[in-house]
């Protein structure tokens, strides 16, 4: 193979430019490219051209082959060509060339609208995305709900075969079954071989002698299906339940896609959430914050007994460990956050505003630090 003159087989001078070797090769190869050239000796000819692109294309095989007279310089071993076998059998483009190589068939076959690899076999379902609003004590708790979705579905009379009973149907002669065939086709290039659905039986493989009545011989059907979703204990806003295999069912054979459901929750108007911690503030009299006492907490499983201690200031937060919200398919609980709030009555009666005003008198500054600091302090 070290033997051909590679500039010859490219028809370009032995000083042309990186450029003028690119555009030589992408013309030779369109013209004896072997899917559409069928005269004899294009595939020989297409085979050289790649060998002298291959060298030539690459700055430096073509300095050693200028040297030496072969891309592998001095060395050379007598290597052999580079998987042509690849390319005729039609089966990708990954063999070991410089990056004009592939970006070149990638121009040449775009010109054929596609590979031919998309048909209605082994396809994969569409999946099913809804939106749904959960209250925040459904998603804090769990919740099952049944939901009605339109979806394309396997139909059932004839197992999807789109022929009655499911048994009137004969393997497709021309594809064997496999619902594939090679198509030729007319193009501004000339003829190509592709592979393609089978135009016979429309990529499914199979010839209906009588169609199924159910479905009228298509297979699949649109139908409202009512589906029980459930929503997992914890579950948070914007987080999604997928439910494997519950979304559309292909057309042709394959695996049925999913649904998704979008998870919106509602906001509470006490509490707040923060991940598995659950919050709220507690407006308490503003003489228990003072005296201290014990506050009864309802909760779902019982309740629980928040002791205050004398002196609590306002919008302390006590943590209570475990009885937040449970965590997603977990057997462990965030926390319950509880901000203490005083909450002084709006109105004094006479003998009430007498007892805080002598309560008031009894206090000294030092009682007082944060406001003494405050006065202390120039603004
Ligand atoms: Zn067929
Ligand atoms: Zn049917």
């Amino acid at each position: 193979m070290a033997n051909k003159d590679y500039y010859q087989v490219l028809g370009v001078d032995k000083n042309a430019s990186a450029d003028e070797i690119k555009s030589a090769y992408r013309r030779l190869a369109k013209k004896y490219h072997p899917d559409l050239n069928k005269t004899p000796e294009a595939a020989e000819k297409f085979k050289e051209i790649n060998e002298a692109y291959e060298v030539l294309g690459d700055d430096k095989k073509r300095a050693n082959y200028d040297q030496f007279g072969s891309a592998d310089g001095p060395q050379f071993s007598g290597a052999g060509g580079s998987g042509f076998s690849d390319f005729f059998g039609g089966s990708g483009f990954s063999g070991g060339f410089g990056g004009g190589f592939s970006d070149i068939f990638s121009d040449i076959f775009s010109a054929f609208g596609g590979d031919g690899r998309r048909s209605r076999v082994n396809e994969r379902g569409e999946d099913i995305n809804l939106a749904m609003k959960l209250s925040f004590e459904e998603a804090i708790f769990g919740v099952e709900k049944t939901i009605v979705v339109g979806k394309v579905e396997t139909c059932a009379s004839c197992s999807g075969t789109g022929a009655k009973n499911g048994t009137a149907f004969t393997t497709c002669p021309d594809c064997n079954g496999l619902g594939r065939v090679r198509i030729q086709q007319n193009t501004m290039f000339g003829t190509t071989i592709r592979e393609g659905a089978c135009p016979k039986c429309g990529g499914t493989g199979k010839i209906i002698k009588e169609r199924c009545e159910a479905c009228a011989g298509k297979g699949y059907k649109k139908v409202q299906k009512q589906i029980t979703v459930k929503i997992p204990a914890g579950i948070d806003d914007g987080q999604t339940v997928r439910m494997r295999g519950e979304g559309n069912a292909p057309r042709g054979r394959g695996v049925a896609g999913d649904l998704n459901i979008k998870i919106q929750v509602m906001p509470h108007k006490l509490f707040k959430r923060d991940g598995y911690d659950l919050m709220f503030d507690l407006y308490l009299p503003f003489t228990t914050l003072l005296l201290g006492g014990r506050v009864e907490i309802p909760l779902t499983k019982g309740t629980f007994n928040l002791d205050i201690k004398e002196g609590t200031q306002s919008g302390t937060t006590m943590r209570i460990k475990g009885k937040g919200v449970k965590v997603l398919n977990k057997d462990t609980y965030g926390d319950l956050l509880v901000t203490l709030k005083s909450e002084p009555p709006k109105k004094l009666s006479a003998s009430q505003r007498e007892i805080l005003e002598k309560l008031a008198d009894s206090f000294t500054e030092s009682d007082f630090p944060k406001y003494k600091d405050f006065k202390k302090s120039n603004l």
